[in-house]
């Protein structure tokens, strides 16, 4: 579902990504660790357009988002194309980044209705089906101001499911919350991977990671250091820099 080839990024001077590969298979759960700025979110920003990678192909679902020219440099489809194949994908963010304005009903269905120009009745029993499912059904009517961060993030989830997406990227969804409050989103991401969605998951959450992933990445300074079975990642690292940020994780 994901193909990503040799991807390299700068910010400047800065080299965040160096030479990444990803593959993630239909129905794949993938989790990424890695110590703060290893360039985690950026490339999972890169994967979606949301930042732009200076080289490297990129591939979703069989389309071809970004590929190397004969120069090395990147070249990206055409942006309808881009729009389409990003449409693909949903994101979860650490800060929720829900719409302040809208009720957590709205924020759900806001996406179909401007985006895909689908009419309300058409998309509010998915929406509400959705919302059952996070558990917040009966916040229909609530704003986000009014939901604590565990709530917010399960909107979150439920907002991009409504697209529809055939992937599931995110980063971090569980790290601007309380503890008490990550059981609930987690167990909301577990569901999603019982049900075979494919995931990309940048997170923190290391026995959430050994638990749903079928694979885990760990990058560290723009580079992927080590992939494998989380068992292996886990219990046997074969990297001294992947020993060395698991020993600190405790
Ligand atoms: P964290 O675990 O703290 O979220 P990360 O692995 O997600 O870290 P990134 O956010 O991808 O790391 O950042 C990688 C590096 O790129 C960092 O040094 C960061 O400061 C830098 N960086 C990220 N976004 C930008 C930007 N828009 N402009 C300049 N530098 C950036
Ligand atoms: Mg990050």
């Amino acid at each position: 579902m994901i193909n990503a080839r040799d991807l390299y990024k700068d910010f400047g001077k800065l080299a965040v990504l160096r030479g990444v590969s990803l593959e993630v298979g239909q129905g794949e759960v993938v989790a990424v660790i890695g110590p703060s700025g290893s360039g985690k979110s950026t490339l999972l920003r890169c994967l979606n357009r949301l930042e732009s990678i200076d080289r490297g192909t990129i591939e979703i679902a069989g389309e071809t988002l970004a590929a190397s020219g004969s120069a090395g440099q990147s070249h990206y489809a055409a942006d309808a194309d881009i729009r389409r194949i990003c449409r693909k994908m949903g994101m979860v963010f650490q800060q929720f980044n829900l719409f302040p304005h809208l009720t957590v009903l709205e924020n759900v269905i806001e996406a179909p209705l401007t985006v895909k120009g689908l009419k309300p009745e058409q998309i509010i029993p998915a929406a509400k089906e959705l919302l059952c499912k996070v558990g917040l059904w009966d916040k229909r009517d609530s704003y986000p101001s009014r939901l604590s961060g565990g709530q917010k993030q399960r909107v979150a989830i439920a907002r991009a499911l409504a697209m529809q997406p055939a992937i599931m990227l995110f980063d971090e969804p569980t790290s601007a919350l309380d503890p008490e409050l990550t059981g609930e989103v987690l167990r909301a991401m577990r569901q999603l991977a019982r049900e075979h969605m494919t995931m990309v998951i940048v997170t923190h959450e290391m026995a959430f990671a050994r638990e749903v992933a079928q694979r885990v990445v760990f990058m560290d300074r723009g580079e992927i250091i080590e992939a494998g079975l989380p068992e292996d990642i886990f219990s046997r690292p074969a990297h001294p820099r992947t020993q060395a940020f698991l020993a600190y994780q405790g």
